[in-house]
């Protein structure tokens, strides 16, 4: 059965300090409570090591925002999945939009991505998802389903089964405009129309699809009660442990 997940994407915040204390608040809120979804936080590299010695790592999963598309070698100021795995993490964020927009990242360099993922046990939560064009001029499904199919669909069944999908609309993601929840409904249900053609409806059902864009305490509950919504990737609002907790909490 796909779980349901919050996972917090930390982005380039926090200094090392600040960024443990964080992680320690999210740890203890976690410590007493029985959320109804795995809770993850994704932090950068340089503090998964400190973090992962300060959390309870059965409550509190840790990932990474990247790595990079070689296992070792001559790439300086890289870190590639091998290192991020010796951290103690197991997931890692790949395609987010921010890495496509900024960083030339391409389904090529992100097939890599996934299979060096793999090869050191990490879990790769996957983002995909439109600019306002895109939504505008009403090709977004087939871009969403593209970007799949380009990166992902040379997968076995075996190994898509263990990507955790992001539907994160690029227009919603930091502006504060949130897709509608019937919005991410429509896409997600699509996603999962998309997944079934190619891998049949029991991998489709078994994947967990996470909407991300502007996701907060306020609008979590409404997201993540459709049907084919199953959590979220939180970008601002995992930087304060009460907002997280206000959206891992969305979950009834
Ligand atoms: C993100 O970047 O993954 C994200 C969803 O950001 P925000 O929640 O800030 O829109």
């Amino acid at each position: 059965m796909r779980k349901n997940i919050v996972a917090g994407n930390w982005k380039m915040n926090t200094t090392l300090p600040e960024g443990v204390k964080l992680a320690k608040e999210v740890n203890a809120a976690l410590a007493n409570a029985t959320p109804k979804c795995d809770v993850i936080i994704a932090v950068p590299f340089t503090h998964l090591a400190s973090i992962n010695e300060v959390i309870d790592k059965s409550k509190l999963g840790l990932g990474a925002e990247n790595c990079a598309d070689h296992r070792s070698g001559a790439y300086t100021g890289e870190v590639s999945a091998p290192m991020v795995a010796s951290t103690g993490a197991t997931y890692v964020i790949l395609g987010h939009s921010e890495r496509r927009q900024y960083y030339g990242e391409t389904s090529e360099t992100l097939k890599e991505k996934v299979a060096l993922a793999f090869e050191s046990g990490l879990t790769p939560i996957f983002c995909i998802g439109e600019v306002l064009e895109e939504r505008e001029n009403g090709t977004y499904f087939d871009v969403v389903k593209a970007q799949i199919e380009d990166a992902l669909f040379h997968l076995s069944a075996e190994d898509f089964s263990k990507i955790i999908l992001a539907y994160e609309p690029v227009w919603a993601i930091g502006t504060g405009k949130t897709a509608t929840d019937d919005q991410a409904q429509e896409m997600h249900s699509f996603i999962r129309n998309v997944i079934a053609e190619k891998y049949g409806k029991e991998v489709a059902d078994n994947t967990s699809i996470l909407y991300g864009g502007s996701c907060k305490p306020s609008n979590a509950k409404a997201l993540f009660a459709k049907p084919d919504v199953d959590g979220g990737l939180i970008g601002g609002a995992s930087l304060d442990a009460e907002s997280f907790m206000g959206i891992v909490n969305a979950f009834e």
